[in-house]
C-alpha cells in the first residue's frame, strides 16, 4: 500500500497494473510507466539525500523534456512542491521566482548550465537534467502525501503585474485531470503530443496529466514547429493535441497542411487566449472540428470547454464537469440575462491562493474566485469570454471591450492582425485606438467605416495606426500593457 496519494505517485500506481504501456516518448525514445516510476524514485531519493524536506521547494528550468516530469513526479514522491519556471524568462524574472519560492533546488536543462550558475546564490543546490538519467534508485521513497498538500508553485506571466506565485494542491491537479476526463474521452490508447511548454498550467493540465492519469503515452517536443508537429502527428499517428490559437493558425499555414493525414486525430483543444472564429472556419473546411476551452493558472486550469460535437463559433464552452460558474456585475450582482459579467469560479480545482502573498487573495468575500475576466452567457449554461475586465475601457459612458472590437477588424479581408486600446479622450473620457497589420493599399478610412457598419458607434475606434506586427507574448495574449504605453 501506498502512503502517497499525490499526483507524485501516479507512474508508481499505473505501473502496478500496465508496467509496460508507453508513458512518455521523446526524439524517438519511448520509456514505459515502469521506467518513469523508476526515473521518479531516483529524483525523490536523489532529493532527500540533498537534505530535501517534506514542503522544500524545488524548481525546474528547461523546455519539455522526460526530466520535467521525473521532477515534476519524483518531487511529489518526496513530499516536496515542484516549481517550474519559464525558460523566456530572463535572469532577473528567475531569480525573483527562486527567491521568493525560497527554492532549495533547481533542476536544469544543460542549455541553462550558465544561468543555472549565476542564479545559485544562497543554499540553492544545482542539479543537470542530464544527471537524472544514470541516478541509481536508492531505498524505495514513499512519503504521505494528502490531496490538500501543496504540489506546485506556478508563477501567472505577470501581463497583470509582479508575478505571483499560484498554489497548486495535489488535489487541484487530480480534480482538474478528472474534469478533463469527464468531458474529452482520454483513454489508455492515447497518443498526446504535448509541444506547448509544460512550465504553463495550459499544457499540463488540459492534456498532459490527465493523459498520464488514464494511462496513455505523452510524446513531448521541446517546441512548437508547424512542419515538424505535422510530421510528429503521421509518424505516431498522434490522436490528442493542445495548443494556443497562434499555435493552430500556424499549422493551419504551413505548406504541408493540405496533404499531411490527420486522419489519427480524435482531439483538438485549444485555449488560453482568444480563439479567433476564421481559425475554427478554416478546421472545419478540412473536417477537424477544434474545442475551445477557457482557463487560468488559478484553476489548475480548465473552467470552461465546448463539448464534443457543439459547432458554435466563439463559444468557450460549458463548466467543467465538477466547477461552478457564475456572472457578477461590478457590484457583485448577476447581470442581465445575456450581458456580460465578471467570471467567477468555485470548485476543488481552484487554488487556494498565492504563495507568501496573503495580501492578494484571489477570490470573492463568499468564495468565488475573481478570474478578471468578461463573459456573457448563452440560454442553456454555455459562455462566451469577451474579454478581460482590465482592457475594458469607457466611452461615454458606455463600456467598451476592445477584444470584440479587435474580432470585427480581423473579418476584413485585407487586416492580418488587429488590437484596440483605450486612450484618454477629453470629450468622451475614452475612445479607441486601433493598431491594425494590414495588407497593402488598406486605408483608415475603409477600416473605420468597415467598423461602423457593423458596431456601435461608441465602440468604432476614433483612429487606426499601421503596424508592422503586434506585442504577444509566446501563449498568443496580446501585450496590452505595452501597447498602451506605446499609444498613450
Ligand atoms: P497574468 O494573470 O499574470 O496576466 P496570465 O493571465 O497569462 O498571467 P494564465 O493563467 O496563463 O495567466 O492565463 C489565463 C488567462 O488567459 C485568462 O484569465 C484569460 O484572460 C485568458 N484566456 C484563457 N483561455 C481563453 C479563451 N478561451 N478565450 C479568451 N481568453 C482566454
Amino acid at each position: 500500500a501506498m502512503r502517497n496519494h499525490g499526483i507524485g505517485s501516479w507512474p508508481a500506481r499505473q505501473a502496478r497494473s500496465r508496467p509496460g504501456a508507453a508513458a512518455v516518448v521523446h526524439r524517438d525514445r519511448t520509456r514505459s510507466y515502469a521506467e518513469l516510476a523508476g526515473r521518479a524514485q531516483a529524483v525523490a531519493r536523489l532529493l532527500l539525500d540533498l537534505g530535501v524536506e517534506r514542503g522544500d521547494r524545488v524548481a525546474y528550468l528547461g523546455p519539455n523534456h522526460p526530466g520535467f516530469l521525473a521532477t515534476l513526479f519524483g518531487a511529489g514522491l518526496a513530499g516536496a512542491v515542484f516549481v517550474p519556471l519559464n525558460t523566456r524568462h530572463s535572469d532577473a524574472e528567475l531569480a525573483f521566482a527562486l527567491r521568493d519560492a525560497d527554492a532549495a533546488v533547481l533542476v536544469h536543462d544543460p542549455r541553462h548550465a550558465a544561468s543555472a550558475r549565476a542564479l545559485a546564490t544562497g543554499g540553492l543546490r544545482t542539479v543537470d537534467v542530464a544527471e537524472l538519467d544514470g541516478l541509481p534508485g536508492g531505498e524505495p521513497v514513499d512519503e504521505p502525501v494528502d490531496l490538500d498538500d501543496l504540489a506546485m508553485i506556478l508563477y501567472t506571466s505577470g501581463t497583470t503585474g509582479r508575478p505571483k506565485g499560484a498554489m497548486l494542491t495535489h488535489g487541484n491537479l487530480t480534480w482538474n485531470a478528472l474534469n478533463v476526463l469527464v468531458d474529452v474521452d482520454i483513454t489508455s490508447e492515447e497518443v498526446t503530443l504535448v509541444s506547448a511548454p509544460l512550465f504553463h498550467t495550459a499544457a499540463l493540465g488540459m492534456t498532459c496529466l490527465p493523459t498520464l492519469l488514464k494511462g496513455g503515452a505523452v510524446l513531448l517536443e521541446e517546441s512548437f514547429d508547424p512542419d515538424r508537429t505535422l510530421d510528429l502527428v503521421e509518424r505516431h499517428r498522434v490522436t490528442c493535441l493542445f495548443g494556443v490559437p497562434t499555435m493552430f493558425d500556424a499549422l493551419s499555414r504551413s505548406a504541408r497542411w493540405a496533404e499531411a493525414d490527420l486522419g489519427s486525430v480524435r482531439f483538438l483543444l485549444c485555449g488560453g487566449a482568444p480563439v479567433p472564429p476564421d481559425l475554427l472556419r478554416r478546421y472545419r473546411a478540412r473536417g477537424l472540428a477544434i474545442r475551445q476551452g477557457y482557463g487560468l493558472t488559478e484553476a489548475s486550469p480548465s473552467v470552461l470547454l465546448q463539448p464534443q460535437g457543439d459547432e458554435r463559433v466563439g463559444s468557450a464552452g460549458a463548466p467543467a464537469f465538477f466547477t461552478d460558474v457564475r456572472l457578477r456585475t461590478p457590484e457583485g450582482q448577476p447581470p442581465e440575462p445575456g450581458a456580460p459579467g465578471e467570471l467567477q469560479v468555485r470548485g476543488a480545482n481552484v487554488v487556494r491562493g498565492y504563495w507568501q502573498r496573503p495580501d492578494a487573495d484571489p477570490r470573492t468575500a463568499d468564495g468565488w474566485l475573481r478570474t478578471g475576466d468578461v463573459a456573457t452567457a448563452d440560454d442553456d449554461g454555455h459562455y462566451r469570454v469577451v474579454d478581460r475586465l482590465k482592457d475594458m475601457f469607457i466611452s461615454g459612458g458606455e463600456n467598451v471591450y476592445p477584444a470584440e472590437v479587435e474580432a470585427v477588424l480581423r473579418e476584413h479581408p485585407g487586416v492580418v492582425d488587429a488590437a484596440v486600446v483605450g486612450l484618454p479622450d477629453p470629450v468622451w473620457g475614452e475612445t479607441g485606438r486601433a493598431v491594425v497589420v494590414a495588407r497593402p493599399g488598406v486605408t483608415e478610412r475603409e477600416l473605420l467605416d468597415f467598423a461602423r457598419e457593423r458596431l456601435a458607434g461608441y465602440k468604432v475606434p476614433k483612429s487606426v495606426r499601421f503596424a508592422d506586427a503586434l506585442p504577444r507574448n509566446p501563449t498568443g495574449k496580446l501585450d496590452k500593457r505595452a501597447l498602451r504605453e506605446q499609444e498613450g
